[in-house]
């Protein structure tokens, strides 16, 4: 690594001025036009064994290459990931002087500092949370949200835990058969940098969620989000990982009508 910085919370606050320099109030974001703007002068598939590449050409134009054959959406992420890499040198005062491979330094916290920023390119804050507050909380949103913004599914979901003002909350429970309430495990996750304490046991809470399991069955969650007594409606569906297995997949959030809250 040429540098291996630390990503602390003024590093933070540059990148977020950074970013509010951009032009990001159109949805779909035009994240070539961004890039562009930033002098990349060429984005074009090509055979990679990576997901995507960032350099410079031989008369030093910075370039962005992505795999032929992926998903739109895997596509489009990947420019705004290779776009990252040109925010985070500027924010050090840097310029990209090689290439950046996507494999050499998966993990490591430039890699996922990256990939933070590309989600927040592609689905900034401002945009999201005023189409969050037309719309229901549950899956129908999250499909919509995510077609809307030509981003994954995954990438949405991850956008919704945080952005500051959305107060979300995500269940997966791994079940041992299709019919059966027998839970194998279960991952719980919340908007970041929040503390979450619900008012029953979670345990309790998944049981209440698989008795009332169904496609798009809707739930009532009672929580205490920082120390603020909620109530999140979530939605329910199964669905497989990766592996096959199969899962209750619940998602809800709630947007507090104060509109902002106090981050410190
Ligand atoms: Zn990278």
């Amino acid at each position: 690594m040429a540098s291996m910085a630390v990503f602390d919370r003024p590093f933070d606050n540059a990148i977020d001025r950074y970013l509010r320099s951009l032009d990001l109030s159109t949805v779909p974001v035009d994240i070539d036009a961004i890039a562009g703007a930033l002098g990349v002068t060429s984005i074009e598939p090509r055979r990679l064994k990576v997901e995507g590449y960032l350099g410079r050409s031989p008369n030093q134009d910075l370039i962005i290459r992505f795999k032929t054959g992926a998903r739109p959406e895997r596509q489009r992420f990947t420019v705004a990931h290779e776009v990252a890499h040109i925010i985070i040198a500027r924010a050090q005062g840097r310029e990209i002087q090689r290439s950046v491979r996507r494999d050499l330094e998966r993990n490591n916290a430039e890699e996922r500092m990256a990939n933070r920023i590309a989600g927040k390119l592609l689905v900034p804050e401002r945009t999201l949370v005023s189409q969050l507050r037309g719309s229901a909380p549950g899956w129908r949103t999250v499909d919509e949200l995510s077609r809307l913004y030509r981003v994954s599914r995954t990438t949405m979901l991850c956008r919704l835990r945080e952005v500051t003002s959305v107060l979300a909350v995500e269940f997966v429970i791994d079940l041992s058969h299709e019919r059966s309430h027998k839970v194998a495990s279960f991952r719980i996750a919340y908007s970041e940098k929040r503390s979450l304490r619900f008012l029953r046991p979670p345990k309790d809470e998944i049981s209440a969620l698989l008795n009332s399991r169904g496609v798009g069955a809707v739930h009532s969650i009672d929580v205490d989000f920082d120390g603020r007594a909620e109530q999140v409606r979530c939605e329910g569906r199964m669905s497989r990982n990766v592996n096959g297995d199969l899962a209750y997949h619940v998602i809800g959030w709630h947007l507090p009508s104060s509109g902002t809250i106090d981050m410190k």
